[in-house]
């Protein structure tokens, strides 16, 4: 017999950054009953940036702060909070779409997936094994554990230049390796990359081989231009080369691209009716916080819309 206790929504948003607060905040503004759920704590990717100078309003803020400000925002208009949920599995396609945790089923007639996006892994021997004993994906969380020390950031975007930079806050040496002679990042970060000196770039090359005892102790980077191997003594090795979408509970349910991000239309309307995506976890030409959050608003609307013409509102039942 199942146990579990059964919560019923116009809206469940799934995942806390800047998107799932942002349509928080408009779907419990446009009066319908709204939950907001994580598998971890609240304020997603952002909340590990260092810094954050391009949302508006704030030229500079931590991303942690900028996170605690959406949160109590979403808050003021009584979104209803579920951190750390352990997913079983969802179904969106009935019509009363069920999440089911451990120990609650979710149902709702909306969903707005908010699930971001993770970094990317290298796929090189010494990745898995020297993960946290050296191999780090989050600057901000470890960057303190790498003072006076010589480390490796990977790839050529904005996350590889601006963590790469706040590493030099305790790193001695900091290397930037990039596949290629050109930069992805925008010219603003490479600008201020070139002009640190702690800062050294090894272009056109890759990683090849992590190595080690206890901790990292070398990486083996592979010249693209001689196809020869060299080694370089660094401490730590922090991978930024792209993101892949959080999209595992789903099961093939949704219209994704082969790369696996959400397809919506310009309303975040996904393949599924009553099924919204927003943010990094669909396919979409900037990641960012600003767009996130416009995502996040658009797919509250287009879900309150959806209601309105169908008349399914609990608030309007009730
Ligand atoms: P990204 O922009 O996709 O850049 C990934 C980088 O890693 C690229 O330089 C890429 O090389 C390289 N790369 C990819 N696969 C590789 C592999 N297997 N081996 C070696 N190098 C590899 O990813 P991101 O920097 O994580 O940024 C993700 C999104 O968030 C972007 O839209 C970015 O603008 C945004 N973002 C914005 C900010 C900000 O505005 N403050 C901060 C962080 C991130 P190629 O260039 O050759 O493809």
């Amino acid at each position: 017999m199942n146990n579990k206790e059964e919560l019923i929504f116009d809206c469940v948003i799934l995942g806390s950054g800047p998107a799932g607060f942002s349509a928080g905040i408009y779907a419990a503004r446009g009066n319908i009953k709204t939950a907001i759920l994580d598998i971890n704590m609240f304020g997603g990717q952002p909340s590990n940036y260092f810094e954050i100078e391009n949302y508006p309003g704030f030229s500079q803020i931590e991303g942690f702060e900028l996170m605690e400000k959406f949160e109590r925002h979403a808050d003021k208009f009584g979104v209803q909070k579920f951190p750390m949920v352990e997913i079983e599995k969802i179904n969106l396609n009935s019509e009363l779409k069920e999440i089911e945790t451990k120990d609650k089923i979710f149902k709702s007639k909306t969903v707005i997936i908010s699930t971001g996006a993770q970094a990317k892994k290298l796929n090189i021997k010494g990745e898995e094994e020297f993960k946290g004993r050296g191999v780090s994906y989050c600057a901000v969380c470890d960057g303190a554990f790498y003072k006076d020390k010589t480390v490796a950031v990977i790839g050529g975007g904005n996350s590889a230049l601006e963590e790469a930079l706040y590493l030099t806050k305790f790193a001695k040496k900091v290397y930037i390796i990039h596949r290629r002679e050109g930069l992805r990042a925008d010219r603003l970060v490479c600008q201020r990359a070139s002009q640190n000196e702690k800062l050294e770039f090894i272009l056109c090359a890759i990683p090849v081989e992590i190595k080690g005892s206890n901790t990292v102790e070398k990486l083996l980077l592979k010249d693209l231009k001689t196809d020869s191997v060299k080694e370089l003594d660094v401490d730590g090795v922090f991978p930024y080369i792209g993101l892949s979408a959080n999209t595992c509970y789903f099961n093939g349910q949704l219209k994704q691209t082969n790369d696996g991000f959400i397809e919506t239309d310009i309303n975040m309307q996904t393949s599924i009716e009553g099924v919204y995506a927003a943010g990094d976890v669909r396919n979409t030409p900037l990641r960012q916080v600003v767009t996130a959050a416009s995502d996040g608003a658009i797919a509250a609307n287009s879900a309150v819309k959806y209601l309105e013409n169908k008349l399914l509102s609990v608030t309007a039942e009730s």
